[in-house]
């Protein structure tokens, strides 16, 4: 039977970038013992407090439907905690609970884009985004940064690829780059979007995780409250990935479409989630400073031992649980590189080409291992970057 276009033609073909990964698991299955330093996600669970607020909810009777734009009290947590974090009043009606946010980010899309329409995105990117764009229908294209900016996109470009687009698709604290764009990037995003009538879909989901500098929302520039959909998740900031809840925030008036499609989509967020998740919202920013405490110091190991070598250059390191480090002294692309690495030292690292063109010749490494573990994994990556350009090896 034939399936639809939309479905059919997700991914857009080719390579979906996650080969060198699916390698390492299959070396691993085969016994090798593999450093995984791929995949976004934290080496400690959810909190186990989080567990009692969810199991005592759960038996108190909250598993039954939920209502449909998420609790009360939850939303009205989101909403306090954007207002507080960002100055722009915020209340329920401004905000969508949602099985996490890659739902936020399709429904983002869905509720800002025709078929057809055009949707902006830049690269270097998170995996999903253009798949996650096709999939309601709109075209996905990308505007490249440059490494040699650290990846800052910049808005002559943006101004290029706007008129006639429907939105832009941002991401501060960024994946793949670890890059917090500066007030000037979102300053400069901001006009581009006012000027060509675009909806900003901010994706915020990192906005825990920041080492230098201050996470701004565009949310809160001037005039950006009406055109914007902030994109949040407890997944990376309370260590919940599995837990599926995360948020948009956006005008009041696209909430009210936004829950009519969660209605005809998802119907909710299971309310013992919710009530988990508000129960860690409560413990506020010193709760979510520990979650993020171990890529804080990994990021603080990963600058003493970058800083002592040349054979790989790091991207300012800002914000996120990644690294981006420039491979190109070597002369190989990332994709060779993380596939030496793999094959020679066990490492397992995501080539920059995986996140799109823009990242080329640069390897993604997550500060997701423990910490002694992750410095010799580091080390032995530099080793490897200097031997392969007969530089000298790091000590
Ligand atoms: N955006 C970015 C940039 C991400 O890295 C991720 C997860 N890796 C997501 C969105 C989706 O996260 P979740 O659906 O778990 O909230």
């Amino acid at each position: 039977m034939k399936l639809s276009h939309r479905i059919t033609h997700l991914t857009g073909g080719g390579s979906d970038g996650w080969e060198l990964f699916i390698k390492s698991r299959r070396m691993i299955a085969e016994g090798v013992d593999v450093t995984e330093l791929t995949i976004g996600e934290h080496d400690t669970r959810t909190d186990p407090r989080i567990l009692d607020a969810m199991n005592a909810s759960a038996r108190g009777g909250h598993t039954g439907y939920a209502m449909v734009p998420g609790t009360d009290a939850l939303r009205d947590a989101v909403a306090a905690r954007v207002a507080e974090r960002t100055g722009v009043p915020t209340t329920r009606a401004n905000v969508l609970i949602t099985p996490g946010g890659q739902a936020g980010l399709f429904a983002s899309h869905a509720a800002t884009c025709d078929a057809g329409d055009t949707a902006l995105y830049l690269d270097p990117y998170y995996a999903t985004y253009p798949g996650t764009i096709r999939g309601v229908g709109a075209m996905a294209r990308a505007v490249q940064t440059r490494a040699e900016d650290a990846f800052q996109p910049r808005k002559d470009d943006l101004e290029k690829a706007a008129p006639g687009a429907r939105s832009l698709l941002i991401n501060t604290p960024n994946n793949p780059t670890g890059i917090v764009y500066s007030r000037a990037t979102l300053d400069g995003i901001a006009e581009v979007c006012r000027e060509n009538d675009l909806w900003l879909i901010s994706d915020e989901v990192y906005d825990t995780q920041v080492w230098e500098g201050t996470h701004l929302s565009p949310r809160a520039l001037p005039d950006m409250a009406e055109r914007t959909l902030v994109v949040g998740s407890m997944s990376k900031s309370f260590a919940m990935t599995g837990s599926r809840c995360g948020w948009i925030v956006g005008p009041e008036q696209a909430i009210a479409h936004l829950i009519n499609l969660a209605t005809h989509t998802t119907y909710g967020v299971p309310g013992f989630i919710q009530d988990a998740a508000l129960w860690a919202l409560r413990q506020g920013a010193a709760f979510e400073a520990e979650i993020a405490a171990p890529f804080r110091r990994r990021r603080e190991l990963a600058m003493h031992i970058l800083s002592g070598q040349q054979a790989v250059g790091p991207v300012p390191s800002q914000g996120a649980m990644y690294l981006m480090l420039d491979i190109r002294g070597t002369g190989m692309s990332g994709e060779a590189f993380a596939n030496a690495l793999l094959d020679r030292h066990h490492i397992a690292v995501m080539p920059g080409e995986s996140f799109g063109q823009a990242a080329a010749g640069h390897v993604r490494v997550a500060m997701t291992i423990e910490d002694a573990a992750f410095a010799e994994a580091l080390r032995t990556l530099c080793g490897f970057a200097a031997e392969l350009q007969g530089a000298p090896v790091v000590p």
